[in-house]
Order: C-alpha cells, then structure tokens, then sequence
C-alpha cells in the first residue's frame, strides 16, 4: 500500500508513480510502530538499497539539463568535496566552558547563524549505518533568505535550499577541520544525502527548536526558515537544553501548514513513529509531490514563525498566554 493518495485534487504525475514502489515509505519510517527502534534509510540513499531508488533517481535526473539548477547543485558538491585535515597530534586542552565558548564562536564565525550541543544518541544512527564516533552533536542552523523560499515550489527556492545547504555544508566541514587542527576527532554531517544520522532529534536536544506540525523544526527567531548540519566531536564539551517556548501549544491550534500542503500531507494529530507520538507528515504523499516540482517547502514558508520578524512576539504572545491561563 504505498501509492500516495489519489482522491485530492493534487494528481501525482503517472510517469513517477510508475517507478513507485510497492512498500509505504510510512511502513519504512515505522509508522504505527509502538516499539521504539532505530530509523531505517527510505529515501537519501544512492546506492541502490531502498525501496525508492528509481523514484530518488528519478528526483537527481529531473531537469538535469537545467543550467541554473545544475549550477544551484554543484554549489553544494564543492563544501562536500573539500578535504577533512588530519587531526592534530598536539591536542589543545581547555576547559568545558572554554571549548564551548570557542567552538560555537568559531562556528558562528566560520558562517552559523545558531548553534547548539547535545550528546549523540545512538538511536539516531540509521540502522544500517555503524553507530558514528565522537559523543557530541554540534548543530547548526543557517537561515534561508524568506523571499526566496517562499516561491516554493519554483525554481527559485530550489536555488535558495541548495544554497543554504552548500553555507551548511561548507561551514561544518570547516569546523570540524578546526576542531580537528586541535588534536580532537571531528566529523561533519553535511545535510541529507550524506548522513548517517538523524539531524531533527539532535537539533531539538541542542535546543535549536521544537517539532512543529509540518514534521520540522520551529525557532525562536528563524521559525521554519533554516536549514542545519551537524558536526559530532569527542570535544570536551557539555549539552545545551531543548528548550520549549510555546510553538508546540500554537501547532494544536494552527493549521496553516495542513491547509496549504498541495498533496494533504500533512496530519492535524500526532502520529505514533517508532514508540513516540509525535507531529509525522505522511511520507507516500509529501514525496511525490516534492520529486515532482524537484522542491517544496511551501509548510516552511507558510509556518506563521517562518515570517521574519513576527518570531519573537509569538514567543511573547504564547509565553503571556502561559501565565494568564
Ligand atoms: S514539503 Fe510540501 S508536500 Fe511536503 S508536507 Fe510540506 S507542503 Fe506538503
Ligand atoms: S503552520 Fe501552524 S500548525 Fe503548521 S507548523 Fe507552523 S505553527 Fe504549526
């Protein structure tokens, strides 16, 4: 059962749902499932091991002989190609609150617009992916231009994710080559298609933002407006907080996102994933519709946080709400 829903008004193209394949996407993220187990890959894999190779094919080959987009594409293959130094024999000794001032002011400077710590927890690592060294998840948050993402589904915010994902890119693998030139392992993890491990769970135990009803990350200042990467380290370092300023309350009463979602993708209640309930956009109709237009993000840039300046008076309105109720 793993064809998209064929009874809106939005109509999957016939020539992808012909690569589609029988297995849900939602049976491969463990929907329904109450035991809790470690993600499965069901789509950022090129080496032909999921179910929805042909339709990920599909997704790299259209439009391929676009110009822009291939130009918009390569900005992000140059961060991923840049080498990984070796890591120093000299190892640099500090103290907890010194390497976390130092490396989250690098991080900032090196191009991060946020960053958080957690401790890496092994249930992030997909399950056939070795459990990744290092301990420590810094996480970064780079803001998307809201003009450009905002034409989601057109090209334009294509070109505006690809280049959020190359300054992502670029800037973790430029941190983790600077904490690795002071004696300590380092590895980044550079966005979707080059991950072992789950990026949303670790954000939120960094305290970059709280899960939304559209399936990503709400922050404080950016809303959904960012993108992230991670670098895990063995830096001496401690976590931050997952922090709760009230988005989750506004999604129980917001449906924005449910409303403008083209293929009706997205749930006004939580869903069981894997042992939690959590908000879940439903995999077999969100994909077809985003393979198909090659982008979306139209829950992203619809998110009331997402718009810019209107952030931080949500944070006030629910916080005041919090104490009058
Ligand atoms: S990315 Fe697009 S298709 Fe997917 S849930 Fe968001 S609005 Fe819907
Ligand atoms: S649009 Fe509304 S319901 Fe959807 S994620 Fe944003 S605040 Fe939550």
């Amino acid at each position: 059962m793993g064809k998209p829903n064929d009874d809106l008004s939005w109509t999957p193209n016939p020539e992808l749902m012909e690569l589609w394949p029988d297995t849900s996407g939602n049976t491969i993220n463990g929907l329904s499932e109450t035991e809790s187990r470690p993600p499965s890959p069901v789509f950022w894999r090129t080496d032909g091991s999921i179910a929805h190779t042909d339709v990920l094919h599909y997704f790299y080959n259209r439009d391929k002989d676009n110009e822009r987009l291939s130009l918009a594409r390569k900005l992000r293959e140059e961060p991923v190609a840049m080498p990984l130094v070796d890591i120093s024999n000299e190892k640099i000794l500090k103290s907890a609150d010194d390497w976390i001032r130092s490396a989250k002011q690098t991080a900032l400077d090196l191009g991060a617009d946020q960053v958080g710590i957690c401790e890496y927890q092994p249930e992030w690592t997909f399950d056939d992916r070795p459990q990744p060294k290092g301990g420590w998840a810094i996480v970064l948050a780079f803001a998307h231009e809201y003009d450009n993402l905002k034409t989601a589904p057109h090209d334009d915010a294509y070109v505006e994710v690809m280049v959020q994902y190359a300054r992502a890119a670029k800037t973790s693998k430029l941190l983790a080559n600077w904490i690795r030139g002071q004696g300590w392992y380092a590895d980044p993890k550079m966005g979707p298609n080059t991950e072992d491990v789950l990026m949303i769970p670790a954000a939120i135990a960094a305290g970059i933002g709280q899960l939304g009803k559209h399936g990503s990350l709400i922050n404080k200042e950016l809303g959904s407006n960012f993108r992230l990467s991670i670098v895990l380290t063995d830096l001496p370092v401690e976590a931050d907080f997952p922090e709760d300023f009230g988005s989750e309350e506004f999604c129980q009463n917001c449906q924005i996102c449910v409303n403008a979602c083209p293929p009706d993708a997205i749930s006004n209640s939580k869903q069981i994933v894997r042992g939690d309930e959590k908000w879940y956009v439903d995999f077999d109709k969100c994909v077809p519709y985003f393979v198909d237009n090659l982008v979306c993000g139209i829950c992203l840039a619809v998110c009331p946080w997402s718009r810019p300046g209107i952030a931080d008076n949500l944070v006030k309105k629910m916080a005041r709400r919090r104490i009058t109720s």
